[in-house]
This record gives structure tokens, sequence and C-alpha cells, in this order.
């Protein structure tokens, strides 16, 4: 017998003859009705905070996510959320599909047409991310990397469908290029002016940054494979899942 289990048996019934000596408030039926209702108000208030997106106000577009493979099929995807090799070892997305709202999408497309004149193709790592993916993310990273997280109280633009995480591949090979640092690496490495790596790393992350910055997108300093589409501030926090593309947005 544990020790647990001798202590529950005999505290049983120590606990029962104290609740019978205490003279405890006896509470009208009423009574407990408004403690049982504020209860379950306190407790649907505290399900909300923790998994609903945050309610914006203000006027946005009607979203309009679509798949980047079908607007061009020469972007790769390497969707590391739909499988266990990212920063959380497990799968959080059930399918490995890039969606962006239509503009940002038809930007991308344009930067990949400009890249492929120089002999490279983009690889895309994540697009549109449903909310509750985004707090996944919070929860289960450290404070000393925060930076590398979106904060789920203000959504992420990912989560507006107007970011999008990328890099290169090289046309002649069909193989991703090498950058600074990893995708989703929580290092220095990642800072898009990082001054270490190779000159051939540095010349392919600068020639990706200047591709997408003359298309309408701009990088987030901290992470090298990161950009932010202009118009994503006119997009709403979106929480639905890739196979509800098109069905409830
Ligand atoms: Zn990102």
């Amino acid at each position: 017998m544990t020790g647990t289990h001798a202590r529950r048996q005999g505290g049983g019934t120590n606990a029962t003859d104290e609740r019978r000596r205490m003279s405890v408030p006896r509470l009208s039926r009423g009574s407990r009705l408004v403690v049982a209702v504020a209860a379950l108000l306190l407790f649907s208030s505290v399900a909300r905070a923790q998994g609903e997106p945050p309610r914006e106000e203000g006027k946005f577009h009607k979203p309009e996510l679509v798949e980047l493979v079908k607007l061009d099929p020469t972007i790769k995807l390497d969707i590391r959320y739909a499988t266990p090799n990212n920063f959380l070892g497990r799968p959080v997305y059930a399918e490995a599909r890039a969606f962006l709202q239509k503009p940002a999408a038809k930007a991308l497309v344009r930067v990949s047409r400009k890249l492929r004149e120089q002999g490279y193709g983009l690889v895309v790592f994540d697009g549109y991310r449903p909310w509750s993916v985004t707090k996944v993310f919070w929860d289960a990273t450290p404070e000393d990397k925060k930076v590398f997280v979106a904060d789920p109280a203000k959504g992420s633009r990912h989560n507006r469908g107007c970011a999008v995480d990328l890099s290169l591949y090289d046309l002649k090979t069909g193989k991703e290029v090498e950058m600074t640092g990893g995708y989703d690496e929580m290092t220095e490495r990642s800072h898009i002016n990082y001054k270490g790596g190779t000159d051939g790393q540095r010349r392919l992350r600068d020639l990706l940054r200047a591709a997408m910055e003359a298309e309408g997108f701009q990088v987030y300093e901290p992470e090298w494979w990161h950009y932010d589409y202009k118009d994503w501030k006119r997009y709403p926090i979106l929480n639905i899942s890739f196979d509800e593309i098109g069905r409830k947005q």
C-alpha cells in the first residue's frame, strides 16, 4: 500500500468529522443558483481568453486565401509544421499546404518569377497559420525566446494570411540553399543583418530580401525567412483550418 493511499483512507474519516463540527453557513437554493451562474460566467470568460482570438474593432478586407502552388507550381513546399521536423518536435498541421491572401500571393508569384531568371526558386515553409497554432507556439516557447513567436493576445501576421516564411532553392539541383542559419533557429544567426556565415550564404539571404521588398514584403529582422505583406493590417485574424478555407472564410 502506498503512503498516499494510507493518508487518503485515514484522512477521509477525519475530514468528514471536521465538516460536521464546523458550522458551514447553508445557502438557500436561490443563492446557490447565483453562485453557480457566477462560476459558469467566470469559467467561460477564462476559456474565451485562452481559446479564442482577440476581437478587433474596425473594417477589414474580406479574406480571400489562395493556395500558393495553384498560382505558381514552381513554388516548392517544405511545410515543417505538418511534420515532426520543427521546433516543437511534433506536427501541428494536418495538411502540408500553404495559403496567402490573394494580393500577397500574387506579389509572391512576381517574386518567384524574377528569382527564376537568376536561377532560384522559392521554397515556402509556412503561410497562413490558424490562430490556435500561434497559441500553441507561444505556450511552448520559453520567455527568453519569445521574440521568435507571436503573442496570441495580438495575433500573428500569419493569422491574417499576410506573412510568409520562405527560402530559396537552386533551380539546377532542386535543393534548398544554405542561408546563414536554419529555418526557425532561435539564435542570432537568424537576424537579417547577421554578419557571420559565408559570403555565399549572406548573398542569397540578401538576394531573397531584395526580391521580396521590391514586391511589397517587409522582412521581420530577427528572422531572415519571415516576411509581412504591406497590407497585413487590413485583414482580420483567422482561426479556420486549411480544409475549411474556401468554405468558411
Ligand atoms: Zn513567420
